[in-house]
């Protein structure tokens, strides 16, 4: 079959990858002048298998409130009166609890493992320079009782293949040095041996550049889809600015912009974006090693070869790409504040934003949509790095 993928971020070339292993012929069109500068440029890092926790959860739901009034400095929310918003905002709330959330959580979980052993398939037949490093992952806890509560899930997690130990203060510290210049209080954590880490933006360029150079996928940089072509009620390829492109099926990886492109043939997709923020510094040698997730403060610090990334918040606050200068001083005055000594925080790249492109339940999708040749792979939300190629490998197991 001949294939489009649409977006050239980590899910668009995750996806293109296996479509091309599958057999089938693929064209990949970003309209970037290169891949991976999208939400998968400056992300966290994280390759977070074993901590998929939705944002959508009975924490965020105890702190709506405080969001609402502005004064949570983790996420922020701007009122937003239209009517796919709207119901974006009711369904989230909806997967908060119960049911849903579970549900959520175990999709969640079954992807993050087949996704694990993806990427170490790829990575084992495609040798990508990323920084990638294997040093486990640890979610710091300030009280007990939040300790307690990540440990009953942390069983459910073992339920799933994952290797997770619940660790007190002093094992921390054992586990990570660096934690003893860490100025927020912390009762514990939950660690996760087998997570890792990366650069993910550069990952993607590197298997883009693979893709094109040694699997004969035809790229296509620096071209924006406009709008899905259709036939007879049937998706045959996408319109460019330059004209139309033909295929048997059409893919929508493009991140935030995948429900725009569906609404050309009507299809609804529940997806809006999610703004975080990511600093990356210069590693100092007291910087942390594993990857750390910090539950307080809701903040993630990665090891990347020689810098220290930190990324954090979570704001609903439009379509706007632009970085907010108000959350990028807050940005560094906090890692300044929490790590003094991890990174030369003055020798600082410029703070990045992206925008997550975040479903209601955080859980992604994947597979044929109710429109005839046309594919999704969309709305990994905050764990696209992690997730992309399981979703990629899953994708193309689902196309005939
Ligand atoms: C602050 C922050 C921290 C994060 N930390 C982590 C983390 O630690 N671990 C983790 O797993 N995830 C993390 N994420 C989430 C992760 O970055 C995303 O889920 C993931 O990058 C999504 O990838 P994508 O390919 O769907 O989107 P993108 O990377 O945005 O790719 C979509 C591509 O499509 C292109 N495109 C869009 N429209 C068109 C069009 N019409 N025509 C042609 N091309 C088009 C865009 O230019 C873009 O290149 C984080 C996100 C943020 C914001």
């Amino acid at each position: 079959m001949r294939i489009i993928v649409v977006g050239g971020g980590v899910v668009g070339v995750a996806s293109a990858y296996w479509l091309r292993l599958a057999g089938h012929e693929v064209a990949l069109i970003e309209q970037d002048v290169e891949a991976g500068r999208g939400v998968s440029a400056g992300n966290g890092g994280q390759l977070s298998y074993a901590y998929v926790e939705p944002l959508a959860g009975p924490d965020l739901w105890t702190k709506f409130p405080a969001i609402l009034l502005g004064l949570d400095s983790a996420v922020r929310m701007r009122p937003d009166l239209r009517l796919d918003s709207i119901r974006w905002g009711l369904s989230f709330l909806r997967h908060c609890f119960g049911r849903r959330q579970a549900d959520s959580l175990q999709s969640l979980l079954i992807l993050a493992s087949e996704s694990h052993r993806a990427l170490a398939e790829l990575t084992n037949d495609v040798p990508l320079p990323f920084d990638y490093a294997a040093v486990g992952k640890l979610i710091l806890y300030r009280d007990i009782k939040g300790l307690e509560e990540a440990g009953r899930l942390a069983e459910i997690k073992r339920q799933y293949g994952f290797r997770v130990e619940a660790l007190d203060r002093a094992r921390c510290l054992a586990l990570e040095p660096a934690l003893h210049h860490y100025r927020n209080p912390f009762a514990g954590g939950i660690y996760a041996p087998e997570d890792a880490a990366g650069d993910c933006g550069q990952f993607t360029r590197g298997l883009y550049a693979h893709l094109r150079d040694a699997m004969g996928v035809e790229t296509h940089g620096s071209t924006r889809v406009t709008h899905l072509s259709t036939r007879g009620g049937r998706v045959v390829g996408v319109e460019l600015d330059t004209g139309e492109m033909l295929a048997d099926a059409v893919v929508l990886a493009n991140g935030i912009d995948a429900s725009r492109l569906a609404a050309t043939v009507g299809l609804k997709l529940q997806i809006e974006p999610v703004k975080g923020y990511s600093i990356t510094a210069p590693a100092r040698p007291e910087a942390p090693v594993v990857s750390l997730t910090d539950r307080a403060e809701k903040v993630v610090f990665a090891h990347l070869g020689h810098r220290l990334r930190a990324a954090a918040f979570a704001d609903l606050d439009g379509w706007s790409p632009t970085v907010d200068p108000r959350r990028a001083r807050q940005l560094l005055a906090m890692v300044r504040h929490l790590f003094p000594a991890a990174a030369d925080w003055d020798r600082a790249e410029p703070v990045w934003a992206g925008q997550r492109p975040m479903t209601p339940s955080g859980v992604p999708l994947i597979g044929p949509s109710k429109v005839p040749g046309l594919y999704l792979n969309a709305g990994h939300g905050g764990l696209g790095w992690t997730l992309a190629c399981g979703a990629g490998k899953r994708l193309a197991g689902m196309i005939p």
